[in-house]
C-alpha cells in the first residue's frame, strides 16, 4: 500500500459517558485505549458490532466528545471542538434544513464556511449537486426527496465545504439494499474524483470491504482494537473467491468474542 501522510490520529484514546467524577470509578467506557491514524486521502473504515463504540469514536474525531484520556489530533493540532474542517454525515435522513431547498442548503453551508464570492458559491453548489446526480432535484425541498436523495444532498453539502476529512457514520444504513449499493459505488467514484480523506463507520462487512483502503475492527463494547487490516479489494464489488475469503476473515474477527483482558484473566485464574 502507498504510504500516506498521517492526517487524523487517535493516540491511546479512551472515551466514556457520564460525569467526570464517575469516570475515575469506571464510568461508562465506550472506547478503550484505541490508537490508529488515518492517512491523508485515505478511505478508512471502522467496523464493529452494534454498541461497540464506533459512533463514539467518530464523535471524538468531530470534536463533540473530549477523550477521558489520550488525544485526537488533525494535522498535528489537538481536536478540542467541532469545526468545518471535520464534517459529519449521519445515518438520519433529516440532516438538511427543512425550510431550504437542496440548492439553499448547500448555499447556506458554503456561505457560512467559506469566504467565496456569491457567484463562486452558486457555481460550486451546482457543481457538487451535479456530482451526486441531483441536478434535476436542485430546487426541491427535503420533504420532497427520497431517503437516498437526502443523503446525496447531505454528502454534496459536506464535500462542497471542502473539509480536511469527511466523517461518515453509517450514512447508507437506513437505505434499501439497491440504493445502498449504488451509493457505495458512487462514493468510490466521488473519492476517485476528489481524493477527500474519509473516515467511514459501518457494521456491514461487504460495505467495509468495498469502501476501505484499511479496515479497523473493534471488539464488542467497550471497543478495543481487534485488528487493523490492509484491504487489497477496495473498490471491487465481486464474488471473486479472494474477496469472499477476505470477507470471511473480517467476519471471523468480528464474531470473535474473546476479550484480550478476559482471556488473560482466565489463564491467570486457571493457573491459580
Ligand atoms: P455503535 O456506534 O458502535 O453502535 P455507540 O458509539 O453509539 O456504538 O455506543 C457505544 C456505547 O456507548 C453503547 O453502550 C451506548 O449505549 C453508549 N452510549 C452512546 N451514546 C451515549 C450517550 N450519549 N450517553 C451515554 N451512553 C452512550
Ligand atoms: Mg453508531
Amino acid at each position: 500500500m502507498t504510504q500516506r501522510r498521517p492526517l487524523l490520529e487517535f493516540d491511546h484514546v479512551t472515551l466514556a459517558y457520564g460525569q467526570q467524577e464517575k469516570a475515575s470509578q469506571g464510568g461508562h467506557v465506550a472506547i478503550d485505549d484505541v490508537s490508529c491514524s488515518v492517512g491523508s486521502g485515505e478511505k478508512f473504515v471502522i467496523i464493529g458490532p452494534s454498541g461497540c463504540g464506533k459512533s463514539t469514536l467518530l464523535k471524538a474525531a468531530a470534536g463533540f466528545l473530549p477523550p477521558k484520556s489520550g488525544t485526537v489530533t488533525l494535522d498535528g493540532a489537538e481536536v478540542t471542538a467541532p469545526g468545518p474542517d471535520r464534517l459529519v454525515v449521519f445515518q438520519e435522513f433529516d440532516q438538511l434544513l427543512p425550510w431550504r431547498t437542496v440548492r439553499g442548503n448547500l448555499t447556506y453551508a458554503l456561505r457560512r464556511t467559506s469566504g467565496r464570492s456569491r457567484a463562486d458559491v452558486a457555481d460550486r453548489v451546482e457543481e457538487y449537486i451535479a456530482m451526486v446526480g441531483l441536478t434535476d432535484r436542485i430546487d426541491a425541498f427535503p420533504h420532497q426527496l427520497s431517503g437516498g436523495q437526502k443523503q446525496r444532498a447531505a454528502i454534496a453539502r459536506s464535500l462542497a465545504c471542502d473539509p480536511s476529512i469527511l466523517l461518515m457514520d453509517e450514512p447508507f444504513g437506513a437505505l434499501d439494499a439497491q440504493t445502498r449499493t449504488r451509493m457505495q459505488q458512487e462514493l468510490n467514484n466521488i473519492w476517485r474524483n476528489l481524493g477527500t480523506t474519509i473516515l467511514f463507520v459501518t457494521h456491514d462487512i461487504q460495505e467495509a470491504v468495498l469502501l476501505g483502503h484499511r479496515i479497523l475492527v473493534l471488539t464488542p463494547g467497550p471497543g478495543r482494537l481487534r485488528a487493523l487490516l490492509d484491504n487489497p479489494h477496495e473498490g471491487t464489488d465481486s464474488d471473486d473467491p479472494a474477496v469472499l475469503e477476505f470477507v470471511g476473515r473480517v467476519k471471523a474477527l468480528l464474531v470473535d468474542t474473546t476479550d484480550a483482558e478476559d482471556a488473560s484473566m482466565a489463564v491467570k485464574g486457571a493457573g491459580g
